[in-house]
């Protein structure tokens, strides 16, 4: 497996092509977004070689019976889908950002839907799937989830748009292999991956046959390139100051544009089976949303360690306990959520198995509005610095610095520049690029989607007869 610093080498030689403010990005390490971000995912393989978090990070493949990293596996038990979620939450709390290792969940949802496409139209899908997997597995790859799709007029479907490429769609089909057109937009850590997954992104009909597919691309492959999206506070991001909050890692998101992309054979893995578009959105979806639930715990542990730190440094250690214990509730019932649905494992014909439809469901309901609690808990405690504070520059400016030292001090004891740099943190985290909310709201699709899941699984009439029973009702 690899070191971080030979994952960040590895990105580096695959030459992925990107922009930021309308210039070509030529430096992807020095670069403060991307750099942030390769940084971040380096982070994880660094986590990997460490011994104490190895028995968590890295499992045995099912494939190969080789030791390979948490993120390229097929789940099989329950206990690999918690796995999955407490690597999530070590990685966040140690990165403080959503990096974009999504792929693998992507994996999971390719690995059995390919399995029954197979099984249903005797296509070969799912050996290719599963070459392409062992390759990941063997080489360590990174790899992210492109799903979203721009999506034009969201009152029409695919086929309805009047411009065609508001979805990823097939243009032309050889002997060979398919050419893709279209782009996927929000993808996070879309320049830190190796391999760009791309599958469909809703449900299609079965005149949407060209809609109805699936691919693996290494980034750098020829059409493909990255528009970097922008973040709030983002001017800070290529700067040396402590201004920017997590002095780090950084997380990052892109319009990935296919300009006819080739994709040879090996790698396509559904082109026009549409009745397998909805699972393969649907399985990834319930595996991701509970991982985001993990995510979040990670980020709230290190929101409500930032904010202790601000609370104690504003002399309010002991006033502020319950608000900070009020973090720590959300932030565990996250956790709790995405554990329990990971504990009752809805297994698939492949042998992948994925959580409990209706408690994954519940789980990214929980998302879409915990950690905007959290997130008001540490406004409250933090109190308005958060959002009106001088500078590092100020702090250390001939001009104001005393001034600034003088009157932007706390608690006897605490250095001036501990309680700037713990709020700028909480800023981040709150009203900047590393903010819980814009996380948490559409991460792993919109909340409609979760609460239309939440009502179709209700269960109710099974509920109604228990009322009917105990009313004494026929
Ligand atoms: C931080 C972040 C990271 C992300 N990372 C990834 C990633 O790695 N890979 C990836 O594929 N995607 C990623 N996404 C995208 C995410 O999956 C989408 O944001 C999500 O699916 C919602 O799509 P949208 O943003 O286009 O919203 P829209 O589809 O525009 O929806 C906006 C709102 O309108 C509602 N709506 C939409 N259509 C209708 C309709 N017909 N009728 C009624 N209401 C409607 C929705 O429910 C929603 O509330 C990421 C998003 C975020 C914020």
């Amino acid at each position: 497996m690899m070191t971080g610093q030979e994952y960040r080498q590895s990105i580096l030689e695959l030459k992925p092509k990107a922009f930021m403010f309308g210039r070509e990005i030529t430096d992807l390490s020095a670069n403060g977004f991307t750099g942030a971000n390769l940084n971040g995912v380096a982070e994880t393989y660094d986590m990997a070689q460490d011994k104490d978090l190895a028995p968590l990070f890295v499992t045995k493949s099912t494939l190969s019976g080789r030791e390979i990293s948490r993120y390229t596996h097929i789940n099989t038990s329950a206990e690999d889908l918690m796995a999955r979620i407490k690597v999530a939450r070590r990685v966040c709390q140690r990165t403080g950002v959503c990096l974009g290792r999504c792929g693998a969940d992507s994996l999971n949802a390719l690995w059995a839907t390919t399995y029954e496409l197979d099984q249903k139209h005797g296509t070969r899908y799912h050996e290719r799937f599963k070459a392409f997997l062992r390759r990941v597995q063997d080489e360590d790859l990174v790899t992210t989830l492109a799903l979203t799709d721009p999506k034009g007029d969201r009152s029409l479907r695919p086929s309805q748009q009047p411009d065609k490429d508001m979805y990823v769609r097939i243009v032309e089909r050889r002997p060979d292999g398919i050419v893709v057109r279209g782009a996927k937009a929000m993808i996070a850590g879309a320049t830190a991956a190796h391999e760009i997954l791309v599958h469909p992104g809703t449900g299609l009909g079965p005149e949407e046959a060209d809609y109805a597919v699936a691919f693996a691309v290494p980034n750098g492959t020829p059409g493909l390139y990255h528009v970097v999206d922008r973040q709030s506070a983002d001017e800070r991001k290529n700067t040396d100051s402590w201004d920017k909050g997590n002095v780090r890692y950084g997380s990052l998101e892109a319009l990935i544009v296919f300009e006819d992309v080739f994709v040879p054979n090996e790698r396509v893995f559904m082109a026009g089976e549409t009745e397998f578009a909805g699972e393969v959105v649907n399985r990834f979806a319930l595996l991701h949303r509970v991982v985001l639930a993990g995510c979040l715990a990670g980020c709230a542990d290190v929101l409500a360690g930032a904010t202790a730190i601000v609370a104690e440094a504003n002399g309010l250690g002991k006033q502020m306990r319950d608000k900070l214990a009020e973090m720590t509730y959300y932030g565990e019932a996250l956790y709790a959520g995405a554990l329990g649905a990971c504990s009752q494992p809805a297994a698939t014909a492949s042998g992948a198995v994925f959580p409990d439809p209706l408690l994954a469901n519940v789980s990214k309901w929980h998302v879409t509005w915990m950690p905007h609690e959290i997130q008001k808990a540490a406004e409250e405690v933090v109190g308005g610095s958060l959002a009106c504070m001088p500078s590092q520059a100020d702090l250390e400016s001939e001009a104001v610095g005393p001034v600034v030292r003088k009157y932007l001090q706390g608690a006897a004891g605490v250095p001036v520049e501990t309680r700037m740099r713990a709020i700028r943190l909480v800023e981040n985290m709150v009203a900047g690029p590393g903010r819980l909310g814009s996380l948490c709201m559409h991460g792993a699709g919109s909340p409609a989607a979760a609460k239309i899941m939440v009502r179709a699984l209700s269960g109710l009439e099974n509920k109604k007869a228990l009322a009917k029973h105990l009313a004494g009702l026929s």
